[in-house]
């Protein structure tokens, strides 16, 4: 397996985890370009990744705080995976990627940063990005990197 190296991740990692989630925090706050959340649906939205495996990481959550699937309601349900499509087809618009990781980690052992809130990953892929990453990789470019992708998604958001 290879692993895009993603080294302003650290910031992410060394961070006072608080007690909040972001995903029930942040739609709250009503500041969406601020919070980087993109786009916004009945019972789901799509949020920027602030620290990003690779250019371009979103991610789609339901507003309710649930830690599954299986407690999300049919309506509920259906409405996160449209706005999933709707995140796989702008980043597709955005950034004409060439492939696209799309998942869902459930509970700490498995990988889960926020544990609890359900949230779709999805990290759009180039062939060789795990080799030009490093490239990229300084951190003090991210922040701005992060305002420019958010700009650029906005534009090609289907209104
Ligand atoms: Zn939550």
């Amino acid at each position: 397996m290879q692993r895009i190296w993603a080294p302003w991740r650290m910031e992410y990692l060394m961070a006072d985890k608080t007690d909040g989630c972001i995903f029930c925090d942040k739609p709250q706050e009503n500041d969406d370009r601020a919070r980087l959340i993109l786009h916004r649906s009945t019972h789901s939205f799509i949020i920027m990744n602030a620290y990003p495996y690779n250019n371009g990481h979103l991610m789609v959550a339901p507003y309710r705080h649930v830690g599954s699937f299986s407690e999300l309601t049919s309506e509920e349900r259906v409405d996160l995976m449209d706005e999933v499509a709707a995140a796989e087809s702008l980043l597709t618009r955005a950034f004409s990627p060439q492939g696209m990781n799309v998942g869902v980690n459930l509970g700490e052992c498995a990988g889960a940063g926020v544990v609890g809130h359900l949230h779709v990953h999805l990290v759009p892929r180039w062939a060789g990005d795990t080799n030009f990453m490093p490239v990229l990789g300084e951190t003090r470019v991210i922040p701005e990197l992060l305002r420019q992708t958010y700009e650029k998604l906005l534009e090609n958001l289907e209104r």
